[in-house]
């Protein structure tokens, strides 16, 4: 993987695939983050590093999402998961609280869109 590559979605997508998460890390404020982005949240500078994230973090919010969208099936837990320096919005399984430890079992496949599964 190349440093001076800007991460693209089907990067992260076929990384989390294999079961690695990537984010995002600026070198001028050392913000990061767990989906690729064209430019820093906090500063907006556009040279991002590459970097892989921990795969076990704690759960910073949840919520049961009872009323799905057509086509899920659910109710299903969602949330975001923090990292350390950074947090993901995933897809949990097993009843977690927020403050559980969780960790990332993999990735979770709807209509062709990619979400990191934590549990
Ligand atoms: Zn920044």
């Amino acid at each position: 993987m190349s440093d001076d590559e800007l991460l693209t979605h089907q990067t992260w997508a076929d990384a989390l695939r294999d079961g690695e998460l990537l984010g995002q890390r600026c070198p001028e404020c050392g913000h990061e983050t767990a989906a690729p982005k064209a430019a820093c949240g906090r500063c907006g500078s556009r040279a991002l590093e590459t970097v892989a994230l921990p795969t076990a973090g704690t759960v910073y919010t949840e919520t049961t999402m009872s009323v799905v969208p057509r086509g899920f099936e659910g109710p299903y837990q969602v949330g975001v998961v923090d990292l350390g320096e950074a947090r993901v919005l995933a897809r949990l399984e097993g009843e977690v609280a927020i403050g559980d430890r969780v960790e990332l079992e993999g990735a979770l496949e709807v209509d062709g869109e990619v979400a990191p599964l934590f549990s």
